[in-house]
């Protein structure tokens, strides 16, 4: 993670695949090993989500002769750097010669973009090897090592040493007996010169830091390196567990997000965020997006608070690109990238995307230039955050600066319509990307107005609280000029109305575009089919969304519109939404829970689950969807147990689907910890923090001491 780069002009920085140390080349009696060749049974593959190991076993029959073959591997909780793995191979039919080709293989690259400079590749003690390698923009050096283990068999292995372009190998051969099992591990290690621990040393010393590193781990077995790692992951499934009651699906549907959310978040380091796919695929270059702050961060801020601030304290880290990307644009403040990578990358959108089935042409990505409402996606994670936290000491030193410098950014945006006597925002794309260049975009004026306000909110708090901050940040930002004219536009910023129906115009155009028979693609079977008969300019001329748009305003301003307006406009956006993107369905599901349409709910959230984890093999291809395993935490948080801050209060209004027999949280809120324990006839909340805690349930105040429970009956009606 955080080692952008650019492969070349034309290319926006991403992450780079690094040579691998995983693939090894096995050969046995002449013939080289693969599935496709032969025939195999009893496979199996499986992942224990509890401690992080991947298993895979099976048995290859190739012209007669039958083998074994099991493969263990993991990548280390308890240290970031270790990559671990264990082969087993027993011949079934008779004696075989194995030869193992393994080592360090940087023949790869990004779907064809080279990363990276070759460097130096040697072996140290005759089995430790290494290879270097640094990235062609951004300069990192990549140290990696590797390391084989045949101990475990009593075998006679010959071995020797390769080289090659980009790779540097060892070949072991050796003559196996039938049943006799050939067990061997690989232990790898990565370092780069852009990790935190490297800042101190020079390349010479980080190679031998991490050789030294890699042998006190071959000291170990692979089976007490696992334990170490599973130790970790104890520690955090004991800590945050949710169980849900009902189908085992569901259960693994929660347990896997949750392994999910954990593997992906940089806790060590907040110099870089969350890429859209976690670190499981070149999908979205590994750039951060509003999928960070909106959909992971409920889940770091309400269980892992420390991870939240880190990802907040990223985007402060970013805060000077954010300044300068307002700046080109002619505003001041910060404006957030759409996509966003190293600290000081600003903007890294790529220009141009999928192609366009009436140009043949492929289609320009406006999200860089047009997509606005990361600001205020950003503005609002901190202030929930905050609200969910107390964390006055990260306010400090990070989220004010965020909140005051990001209305600024809206005040400076806004464009005066001398008609209609007020601010409109026009030419924007908003969470609906099915729909570019359009003004006044309800989820874009509604939130920049909401930052507006909250910057105002606190410049008045800080003046009064602590004035010695405040003027440290009155020089930076220019507060006496600038806040004034936050002020005084604030009041006249438009925001579009419920119709006589109830329906707020998505934006200044959609309820009079024309609607077509959606159908075939809400049926579809793969994602954005639309476009296999439409471009993306006649989309733009049609009543059909990509994703919650207006939908998510809702859930983000809850307070802000009462619920005949949530149920009118769930009702009409829900049947145009064609949730192409993955974002959307944990978002309707919510909205479908909190208006009481609870099958509906649940049907979105079995849908949600199944996208990384259902049958259809090919959605992952370019890596999970983080955003979506954040929205499967909310929908069952947030939507069914109805976990929600609301104007900086805990509200638990529960809404359980019948499908669902209970479903049991853990939470922190201010510090505390809490337990909640939802079932369809009561809920009970305990508290097992010391302190107090106060929250309502369905309108009605509860105020819960330490180490206390509360268990109310038939919430709903109590
Ligand atoms: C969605 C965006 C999202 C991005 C990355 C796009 O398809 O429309 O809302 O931020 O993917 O996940």
């Amino acid at each position: 993670a955080g080692s952008f780069n650019k492969a070349n002009d034309n290319d926006v920085t991403e992450l780079p695949n690094v040579a691998d140390m995983l693939a090894m080349d096995i050969e046995i009696n002449g013939t080289s090993f693969s599935l496709e060749k032969g025939e195999f049974s009893q496979y199996n593959r499986s992942l224990n989500l509890k401690t992080g190991e991947l298993c895979r076993s099976f048995q290859w029959t190739f012209k007669g002769e039958s083998f074994a073959f099991k493969f263990r591997r993991f990548v280390s909780f308890a240290d970031l750097h270790l990559i671990a793995s264990e082969v087993e191979i027993t011949p079934l039919s008779g004696n075989a010669k194995v030869i193992i080709k393994s080592g360090i293989n940087g023949q790869v690259t990004n779907s064809g973009a080279q990363h990276f400079e070759e460097g130096e590749k040697r072996i140290f003690d005759r089995e430790f090897l290494q290879m270097l390698q640094t990235t062609c923009e951004s300069g990192i050096t990549f140290v990696q090592n590797t390391y084989h283990d045949f101990s475990a068999s009593s075998l006679t292995m010959k071995s020797r040493f390769e080289m090659d372009r980009r790779k540097v190998l060892m070949i072991y051969e050796t003559e196996v007996a039938k049943d006799q099992v050939l067990r061997f591990s690989k232990l790898s290690n990565i370092y780069t010169t852009r990790d935190k621990e490297a800042a101190s040393m020079d390349l010479d010393a980080l190679r031998t830091h991490s050789v030294e590193q890699l042998k006190a781990q071959a000291a170990k077995s692979f089976d007490s390196l696992l334990s170490e790692s599973a130790k970790e992951w104890a520690k955090y499934w004991a800590e945050m567990e949710i169980t849900v009651e009902g189908k085992a699906f569901d259960q693994l549907a929660i347990r896997f997000a949750q392994y999910h959310l954990m593997i992906m978040a940089p806790k060590h380091d907040a110099r870089f965020g969350i890429g859209a796919k976690g670190m499981t695929g070149e999908g979205y270059k590994g750039h951060s997006f509003w999928d960070t702050e909106i959909f992971l961060l409920p889940f770091f801020s309400y269980t892992h608070p420390q991870i939240a601030r880190s990802l907040l304290e990223y985007r402060h880290n970013t805060i000077a690109g954010a300044r300068k990307k307002a700046k080109e644009n002619g505003y001041r403040g910060a404006q957030y990238p759409w996509e966003s990578a190293w600290a000081d990358d600003g903007e890294v959108t790529p220009v141009w995307g999928a192609v366009d089935i009436v140009t043949g042409e492929a289609t320009k990505i406006w999200s860089g230039f047009i997509e606005q409402h990361i600001t205020s996606d950003v503005a609002f994670a901190v202030w929930q955050y905050y609200q969910i936290t107390g964390d006055e000491d990260f306010m400090v030193k990070h989220g004010y600066e965020i909140l005051l410098d990001t209305g600024i950014f809206w005040a400076s945006r806004l464009e005066w319509n001398e008609e209609k006597q007020e601010y409109h925002i026009n030419d924007v794309v908003g969470p609906d990307e099915y729909k570019e260049h359009v003004n006044n975009d309800a989820f874009t004026n509604y939130t920049a107005k909401w930052c507006m306000e909250n910057s105002l909110f606190y410049q008045k708090k800080l003046q009064q609280e602590n004035p010695e901050l405040y003027q440290v940040l009155d020089q930076k930002l220019n507060l006496s000029a600038e806040m004034p004219l936050v002020k005084e536009r604030f009041d006249q910023v438009y925001l579009p109305e419920p119709n006589a129906q109830n329906v707020i115009p998505q934006d200044d155009t959609y309820l009079s575009l024309k609607q077509i028979d959606l159908t075939k693609y809400k049926n579809q079977e793969h994602v954005g089919s639309l476009f296999q008969d439409y471009n993306l300019h006649q989309v733009n001329q049609m009543q059909v969304s990509k994703q919650a748009s207006v939908v998510m305003l809702m859930y983000l301003l809850e307070h802000k519109f009462s619920p005949e307006i949530k149920k009118a406009n769930y009702e009409y956006y829900e049947p145009r939404t064609l949730h192409d993107s993955s974002l959307s369905l944990s978002t309707h599901a919510i909205l479908a829970a909190d208006i009481d349409n609870l099958d509906l709910a649940y049907s979105l959230f079995e849908r949600a689950a199944r996208i990384d984890l259902g049958p259809k093999m090919k959605t992952s291809d370019h890596g999970i969807h983080a955003a979506s395993l954040g929205g499967i935490w909310q929908i069952l948080v947030c939507g069914f147990t109805g976990v929600r801050m609301v104007g900086g209060e805990l509200r638990i209004n529960p809404k359980l689907p019948d499908e669902i027999e209970g479903i049991r949280v853990p939470l922190r809120w201010k510090g505390n910890k809490l337990s909640i324990h939802l079932t369809a006839n009561f809920v009970e909340v305990s508290n097992l923090g010391t302190t107090s805690v106060s929250f309502s349930i369905y309108g009605k105040q509860q105020q819960l001491e330490a180490s206390k429970t509360l268990r109310i009956k038939d919430y709903q009606t109590a």
